[in-house]
């Protein structure tokens, strides 16, 4: 397929159909149609117990792509599996595993971690909604801080989750594969990484900011807005790490407030202003980190 710079280059097929099962406004939905656009119908998705489980409810499925349903721990190595099949049968297809966040920062950790050891040629996306999404929205170490969650609620004693979260792109970097972060404001951006993702003769990490309306208690008409407003505040930096140098894909002019974001979830509804303005200093600093290192990769 040619490279896709621009919205009217994005193919028109559809490898979902209408009657999805899943929430309306679903980033992760989303992230996986503009995937499979690119991807096209010779991809197998091994999808490991979360959220998208939902579209594999044989025979009721929208999808037209093989679809591999896994445990939550084992996606990696089912993919390896089949990565071995179709090389016995001489046939070329691309395996993709499709991970919510529970599955790939915790539960399927130590599965991915040998699949990158082994840098075996799977485009690996982690659509991240920051929490367990489908079993009733659970603390897991994708949830930013301050975040209520059923597990972290807010209470007289508790602010929310008040972990840090896991640098999971730099953890998979650090295994030396191609690793990047992507949101559905930017689909040409994901577009390209995915393309990049398919050229890659090994291992490619892609990390989908998937807004999540129900859990984040947010309207599903303003996924894409809200989604948006996550790069323009830097709270989720479009990045990619490569050969251990890192890329900002995007530099707002000036960061909006942290706040813009905030307001649009009820997530975070119960936080003060003095909680706002210390997770705007963090975001601020982390931004000032990632500006650096990739100015040192320019010396
Ligand atoms: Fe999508 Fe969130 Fe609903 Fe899961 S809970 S299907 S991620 S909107």
């Amino acid at each position: 397929m040619k490279e896709i710079k621009s919205i009217r280059d994005i193919p028109l097929e559809n490898y979902i159909e209408g009657g999805s099962p899943t929430c309306a406004g679903c980033g992760p939905e989303i992230g996986l149609k503009l995937a499979l656009k690119v991807l096209g119908k010779d991809t197998v998705i091994v999808n490991p117990a979360g959220c998208m489980t939902l579209l594999c409810n044989y025979p009721y499925t929208p999808l037209k792509v093989s679809w591999i349903h896994n445990a939550i721990e084992n996606a990696p190595a089912t993919a390896i599996g089949i990565k071995a099949a179709l090389k016995a049968r001489k046939r070329e297809m691309n395996v993709i595993c499709y991970a919510g966040d529970g599955a790939t920062y915790d539960i399927g950790f130590g599965s991915l971690s040998f699949m990158a050891m082994k840098n075996e040629k799977v485009i690996y996306i982690c659509y991240n909604n920051e929490v367990y999404g489908n079993t009733g929205n659970q603390w897991n170490t994708a949830t930013p801080e301050h975040a209520s969650t059923t597990t972290t609620p807010v209470g007289e004693k508790s602010r929310g989750n008040n972990f840090r979260q896991k640098d999971m792109v730099k953890i998979m970097s650090d295994h030396g594969v191609y690793s990047a972060t992507a949101n559905l404001a930017f689909p040409i951006d994901y577009i390209q990484k995915l393309q990049k993702a398919m050229n890659n003769p090994g291992m490619s990490y892609i990390e989908l900011f998937g807004a999540c309306p129900t859990n984040w208690y947010a309207n599903p008409a303003k996924t894409i807005e809200i989604s948006k407003l996550a790069v323009e505040t830097a709270f989720w930096p479009l990045i990619e790490r490569e050969n251990g140098k890192l890329k900002i894909n995007y530099k707002p002019e000036k960061l909006m407030p942290i706040h813009e974001f905030l307001q649009t979830q009820g997530r975070f509804s119960h936080m003060t202003k003095k909680e706002v303005q210390e997770m705007q200093e963090k975001i601020a600093r982390r931004w000032h980190l990632l500006t650096s290192e990739e100015k040192k990769n320019e010396y």
